[in-house]
């Protein structure tokens, strides 16, 4: 079965707030097989709410809508799902009943009028309590121009949404479809292009008919995202897995994680089972590197710290970057980044150190070091090793990619 989620708010049209209540509607919904085909976002507009629950009634077979029903003008939901059904409302005496004692509860004397509101219910819908707030949802199951929906009305809060979702329509949508279950997988590549990536993987999954996989580019790591359904949890996963498993031989170490874990925890796990430690100097990413690493818990048995060496100066003071090696060579060189790492693993008795330094830009590129030039060392017992990388990009990006870019040498080195 597929499903269309529309979320309602004119809140949600703005650069402030957020959908997130569909992401987690789609997981829900996607653990049951069910697959999300649209979502879509509408204001507090009856009109353009009733033309989105018409359209969407017209090609999915599952409808929820979220947000709208409460006591206020701008909550529309239930009049114009009831509109695009040709549908009654009728006002829920038990509700009403419920609304009342809700009140009385908190000591509050007079229910204003508008909240009956609540207590509106789609003829033939089943009413979903809520105990979180004061609107309920409603499931509505039957026929709309000939063909079965089932449709759902929730609340807009998140908590209860959540709630109200899994206590009162999981068991509902399980119950109304055939036993199919989905497996999914991620894998997790780093420092490699999306088009590298694929014209290796995809005569792989090419294969994998029943199998779907995306592809999800970010600033030096690629998500593939499988997903399959079959008859079984076991049948299903073994799909993914299978396939998962011939894409991790054909990218060999490229592939970091294959269950969801960040570079950075799979540079702590390595780390750990090393019994190694690690300090950073970092002159372009200002710490970056340092915060990704220590954003993972239990950092503290690996991970000592290091230094934000953004001035020359610094890098002397801190890392012991000889000062004539600044002069001679310039701030952003191979043999800069090289003395970062040596020097702050030795200032802090650690087994690897990482120097990074480059030109993040905007500003202060030049013909030969231009924006995006990244030097990153990894210093070891066994000496030191220097990447160079020209990154596109805006600045975010360019700190990004070498932090990225350095976690993942600390990875093969450790591998
Ligand atoms: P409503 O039920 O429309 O009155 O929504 C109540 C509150 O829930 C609003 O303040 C919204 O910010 C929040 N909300 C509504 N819809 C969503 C959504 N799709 N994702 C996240 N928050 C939402
Ligand atoms: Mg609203």
């Amino acid at each position: 079965m597929n499903a269309e989620i529309i979320a309602i708010g004119s809140e949600l049209l703005t650069p402030f707030r957020q959908d997130t209540n569909s992401l987690y509607l789609t997981e829900r919904l996607n653990l049951l097989g069910i697959e999300v085909i649209f979502k879509t976002i509408v204001g507090d507009n009856r009109e353009h709410l009733t033309g989105a629950a018409s359209l969407a009634l017209s090609r999915a077979e599952i409808v929820i809508f979220m947000g709208g029903l409460g006591p206020t003008e701008d909550d529309l939901t239930r009049e114009a799902v009831a509109d695009a059904l040709g549908l009654e409302l009728r006002r829920d005496p038990e509700i009403v009943a419920g609304l009342e004692r809700r009140f009385a509860a908190r000591g509050w004397k007079n229910m204003s009028a508008n909240n009956l509101k609540q207590a509106d219910v789609i003829a033939g819908a089943v009413v979903l309590p809520n105990a979180n707030g004061s609107a309920p949802g409603q499931w509505i199951s039957g026929k709309y121009e000939g063909e079965e929906k089932i449709i759902m009305l929730l609340p807009g809060p998140p908590h209860e949404l959540k709630a109200l979702f899994d206590e009162e329509c999981m068991d509902r949508l399980r119950a109304k479809l055939p036993p199919q279950f989905m497996a999914t997988r991620v894998l997790k590549i780093a420092m490699m292009s999306e088009s590298q990536c694929d014209a290796r993987v995809a005569p792989i999954y090419k294969r994998y008919t029943d199998v779907q996989t995306t592809i999800l580019a970010g600033a030096g790591e690629i998500q593939l995202h499988l997903k399959t359904r079959a008859g079984s949890l076991e049948a299903a996963q073994e799909r993914v897995d299978r396939l998962a498993e011939e894409i991790e031989e054909e990218l060999d170490d490229n592939v970091f994680s294959d269950n969801g874990d960040s570079l950075e925890q799979i540079v702590g796990y390595y780390l750990q089972m090393r019994n190694a430690s690690l300090a950073v100097a970092e002159s372009c990413t200002g710490g970056l590197l340092a915060e990704r690493i220590t954003s993972v818990s239990g950092s503290s048995r690996y991970f000592l710290g290091g230094a934000v060496v953004y001035s020359n100066q610094l890098k002397t003071a801190f890392a012991d970057v000889p000062a004539e090696l600044i002069e001679k060579h310039g701030a952003v060189s191979r043999e800069v980044a090289a003395a970062l790492a040596e020097g702050i693993r030795q200032r802090c008795g650690s087994t690897l150190g990482i120097g990074i330094t480059g030109v993040a830009g905007p500003a202060g590129g030049t013909p030969e070091k231009p924006v995006g030039l990244v030097f990153i060392a990894l210093a070891s017992e066994k000496g030191t090793e220097v990447a160079e990388r020209n990154f596109p990009g805006d600045r975010n990006r360019i700190r990004f990619f070498a932090s990225q870019l350095a976690l993942d040498l600390i990875r093969r080195k450790l591998m």
